[in-house]
């Protein structure tokens, strides 16, 4: 799939970033027991009781959108193209639902990504190169 490198929803233009590598690690704090997500390039600090004595775990999380910086993030791999198509428009439909205030569910918003994808991709309206 190619990924746009930006996209336009409702007259906010949003920039999409695709990299090889996880957008965040789960780290686990040492301090209070909670687990953050730690994103590429932010300080490595608890969500929770702001501690950075923090420790890796093996979650990974591969998709951002950011309402705040109002951008995408999403990782690629070609050894598994399905599910990183999946995972775009998973984080376009999160960017739909903040921008205009849905208050989608987060598992209506993985249904609708997966038969979205499907959709597309069997519709050819989605190249696999
Ligand atoms: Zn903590």
């Amino acid at each position: 799939m190619k990924y746009p490198a930006q996209i336009q929803i409702t007259g906010q233009t949003i920039p999409v970033h695709v990299q090889d590598t996880p957008v965040a690690v789960v780290y686990h704090c040492e301090a209070c027991n909670h687990r953050s997500p730690v994103y590429t390039g932010a300080d490595r600090v608890c969500r929770k009781c702001g501690s950075t004595d923090m420790t890796p775990t093996e979650g990974v999380i591969i998709g951002q959108y950011s309402c705040t910086n109002s951008y995408i993030r999403v990782y690629h791999n070609d050894e598994a193209p399905t599910m990183c198509g999946i995972n775009f428009f998973h984080e376009v439909l999160e960017a739909i639902n903040s921008i205009n205030d849905l208050k989608l569910p987060h598992q209506t918003i993985t249904t609708l990504a997966a038969c979205w994808y499907q959709a597309m991709s069997s519709g050819n309206l989605i190249s696999m190169n």
